[in-house]
């Protein structure tokens, strides 16, 4: 294995162990069925690490975004994917930070015993885009519920999850002084609703994904399921996009070492003319570039997790860390591709399946261009340009 940061080594060590369980043959399998990887959720479930956000009063293991970095890096580094199941860390924030004590108490401690799934959040729209304070998903407070009426698009693991946190406008645009404001948060209970007013639709991708197409059609849901204040739903979910970026981060940092793990052992192995390719200059400098981005990009991860876990501002570091984790990720992609030849094509080397997966990374959740101007505008002063 190449050198890493060895931080937080007793939760490497723990995740490593149970991830020899389910090696890159699991997930390749998985992969040509576009299949949930069950067991390994499941089985990382029962051993408490997606409950690592959940404070101990709850049943939970109260660590910070920190460590559940590592968790996810984890095991994109096996060679799994926490794609999976990552929604549970970043939307834990959003409902820890903003939710009321009766919700915590409700729901915490059935997650953290593992009878609950918090896997999916609900923001993207098929009209709106990246701009996302133009969605039309519309909650009406009717009496003691909301009246959920609108569309959303590539809304991840609903199929796997129990619950759902959807971001909607409670307050039409044209009624509101900033376009941010007049949206809403709701902990919707996808066992009630889905045939009771929402649809879902699979949507088949490049990777093996549980994503959807979702329908609301008049769907009601409790008053109680709103988080926090009607209204101010925009400000609570960038807590939880902000914490999904720094987990992101950290599997495209696990996924980077994946690839150089794998490509610098192929080209110690493979003699073309001779010699190991490996010997080749053209071939170790790509390699070891990607390695120092790697390296880079995981120390701006763990400042981004640091700020957020002292609630303090990180939105800019956040993004940072997404962005280069994720072109550092493909660098070591393209590397391990091309240095394993005509074999990186070949399913059982996994090769393509990761490169795939990590390809993700430069357009979801954020795409590389929304995190420059953001940096451009908010960190570096410029005129906003959309
Ligand atoms: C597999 C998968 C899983 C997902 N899971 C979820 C989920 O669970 N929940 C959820 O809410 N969403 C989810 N998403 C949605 C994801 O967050 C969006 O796809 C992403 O934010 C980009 O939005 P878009 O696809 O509408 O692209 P668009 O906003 O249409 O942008 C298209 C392209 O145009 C570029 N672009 C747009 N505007 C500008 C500009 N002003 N300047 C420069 N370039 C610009 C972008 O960089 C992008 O590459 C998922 C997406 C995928 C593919």
């Amino acid at each position: 294995m190449v050198p890493s940061n060895n931080a937080h080594a007793d939760i490497r060590e723990g995740v490593r162990a149970l991830c020899a369980g389910f090696p890159a043959s699991y997930f390749r399998e998985l992969d040509e069925r576009r299949a949930y990887p069950e067991a390994f959720v499941d089985a990382l479930t029962k051993a408490g690490w997606l409950a690592a956000l959940i404070p101990q009063e709850y049943g939970g293991s109260g660590l910070g975004l920190t460590e559940a970095s590592v968790i996810m890096e984890e095991i994109n580094r096996s060679g799994g994917n926490a794609g999976a199941c990552h929604g549970q860390m970043y939307n834990m924030g959003t409902l820890l930070r903003h939710g009321s004590a009766e919700q915590k108490e409700r729901y915490l401690p059935a997650i953290a015993r593992g009878e609950l799934r918090l896997q999916s959040m609900g923001v993207t729209e098929p009209d709106a885009g990246t701009d996302t304070t133009s969605l039309k998903t519309f909650a009406e407070r009717r009496g003691d519920r909301y009246v959920v009426n609108g569309q959303k698009v590539w809304i991840s693991r609903v199929q796997h999850s129990d619950l759902m946190i959807l971001l909607a406008r409670t307050t039409p645009q044209a009624e509101v002084k900033k376009r941010s404001e007049g949206l809403s948060i709701f902990l919707v209970d996808l066992r009630d609703a889905i045939g009771h007013g929402m649809t879902v639709q699979p949507i088949r991708n490049m990777v093996n994904h549980e994503t959807n197409e979702l329908f609301f059609d008049n769907l009601e849901i409790p008053a109680e399921s709103l988080i926090g204040e009607e209204g101010r739903g925009f400000r609570y979910i960038l807590d939880g996009l902000n914490a999904e970026r720094a987990l992101i981060a950290a599997e495209c940092i696990g996924d980077g070492y994946w690839f150089i793990d794998k490509v610098t052992k192929y080209a110690r192995e493979r003699i073309v003319f001779g010699r190991p390719i490996g010997q080749n200059q053209g071939v170790q400098f790509p390699i070891a570039k990607a390695y120092v981005d790697v390296e880079a990009a995981s120390l701006m991860r763990y400042k981004a997790c640091a700020l957020y876990d002292a609630h303090r501002p990180c939105g800019a570091e956040a993004n940072m860390a997404k962005l280069l984790a994720a072109d550092a990720s493909w660098a070591a992609a393209n590397a391990c591709l091309q240095f394993h030849g005509g074999y990186g094509f070949a399913t059982e080397y996994d090769v393509e399946r990761k490169f795939r997966e990590t390809r993700l990374y430069q357009v979801a959740p954020i795409s590389t261009n929304l995190i420059l101007s953001y940096v451009a505008e908010h960190m570096l002063g410029m005129p906003r340009s959309f």
